[in-house]
Formats: structure tokens, C-alpha cells, sequence
């Protein structure tokens, strides 16, 4: 797939739109300017890719609103060589945002042919994020503690699991909640056993499903 000046002037646009609505981390708008979204998305909807909207990738999953993905990636306050886990790998893009950034990502997708497509994609483009074909309800134990943790899909509840392998001093950042909305929050790991929490707001997401398949 190419990226020509006609994709990088409408990625600097959707840039700009990202700063209207709010968006003021410069590293984080850095990293959209130079991350060619269209190449993960589905051929078919690829004209639409710096649309500031949510779109339908494979399997029944979405790749979230760059507006989302921006805020999301915002409140984990991303720093070079942190280790990040993802849950909810889809079409990589969000791990794509992350690694533009200098984190270290650790992903787990819970659908195979989304886990494989995002591997061949990112591998492709120069990006060597530890990728796995797993339940993120439980983490990555034995690569824990990790710096921060990000949720792609909506969560009824945080799992202990995730709780447990975030470092002291760590944020989490998840759509919590079930139905049609979701709020945006931020835990912050005080201690081994404390968290505080923050409220961020109202966001729509798919929800996480159970098991891998
Ligand atoms: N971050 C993605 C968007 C993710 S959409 C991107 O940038 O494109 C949410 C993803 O979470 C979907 O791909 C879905 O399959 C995955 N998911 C749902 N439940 C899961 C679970 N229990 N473990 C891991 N991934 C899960």
C-alpha cells in the first residue's frame, strides 16, 4: 500500500480537527500525523480513513475513532521505552500509535485472524510489538509489571488480573462499563493494594468478549 501526499495532507488535517476537539499532547498528534491509518483499514473503506470516525475492520470488530484513540493514548501520558500492555489488538493501529511514541507493546487479541493480520501488518511496517492470541482478561503474567495498561473494548468490570500486573505508580485506561456507553477511566496504582480512580467522560466501544477463538 502507498502513502502519498494526498494521504499525509488529509492525516495533518485530521490532526488539526484532533486539536480543535481538544487534543493538546503534541506527542500523541505527532505520532497520528506519521502513522498512515488507511493501511489498517478494510480496502473497502480505506477513502474514509482520516475521517475522524470509528470503522468496521474484520470479524465484527472496529477500529476505534481517532478522537478515541488519541484521548485514550492522552491520559496513559505515554513515555520513550515504557512498557505498555494492550488489551484488544484488532488492526494494530492503536499499538502502531504507541510504538510511534518509543513504547514497548505487548498486545493480546482474542480473535486469530485479527491477531494474525495485525502481526503481518505491523511487522510490515517496521513495528516489533510482542503480539499474542489470548484472553486479555488475564494479562500477561509473566511479562508484568508493565508501566501502563490500555482497554480497547468496553469492560464490564477491570479484571484483578490486570489490576495486579500494573506497576506501582502505573495507569489504566479503560471504557468501563456495558451497553451503548461507556466511561472513560483512569486508575492510578498508589500501592500494591490502592487505586484512585478518575472519570474521563462518555465513549461508545465493542465490548470484551471472553475466551479466544
Ligand atoms: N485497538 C484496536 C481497536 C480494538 S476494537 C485498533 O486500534 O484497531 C476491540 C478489540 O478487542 C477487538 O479486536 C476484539 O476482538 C478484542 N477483544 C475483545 N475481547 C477480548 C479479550 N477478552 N481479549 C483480547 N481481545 C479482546
Amino acid at each position: 500500500m502507498q502513502d502519498t501526499f494526498k494521504e499525509k495532507g488529509l492525516r495533518k488535517k485530521l490532526v488539526e480537527t484532533l486539536r480543535e476537539k481538544g487534543i493538546s499532547d503534541e506527542k500523541v498528534l505527532r505520532a497520528m500525523e506519521t502513522v498512515p491509518r488507511h493501511f489498517f483499514m478494510d480496502s473497502s473503506f480505506i477513502s474514509f480513513a482520516y475521517k475522524d470516525q470509528a470503522f468496521p475492520i474484520s470479524s465484527g470488530q472496529t477500529i476505534s475513532q481517532p478522537y478515541t484513540v488519541a484521548f485514550q493514548t492522552s491520559l496513559l501520558e505515554v513515555k520513550e521505552g515504557e512498557r505498555i500492555l494492550e488489551i484488544g489488538t484488532g488492526s494494530g493501529y492503536q499499538a502502531a500509535v504507541l510504538m510511534e511514541m518509543g513504547a514497548i507493546v505487548y498486545s493480546i487479541e482474542r480473535i486469530k485472524d485479527l491477531f494474525l493480520f495485525a502481526g503481518n501488518l505491523l511487522s510490515s511496517m517496521g513495528y516489533h510489538p510482542y503480539l499474542f492470541w489470548d484472553d486479555g482478561y488475564e494479562g500477561k503474567s509473566s511479562y508484568a509489571p508493565f508501566d501502563k495498561i490500555l482497554l480497547t473494548a468496553a469492560a464490564p468490570f477491570i479484571p484483578e488480573a490486570l489490576k495486579m500486573q500494573l506497576k506501582p505508580g502505573g495507569l489504566l485506561v479503560a471504557p468501563f462499563g456495558e451497553g451503548n456507553l461507556q466511561k472513560m477511566i483512569r486508575l492510578i496504582k498508589i500501592d500494591e493494594h490502592n487505586f484512585t480512580q478518575e472519570e474521563h467522560g462518555n465513549f461508545t466501544f465493542v465490548p470484551f468478549l471472553p475466551g479466544k477463538r
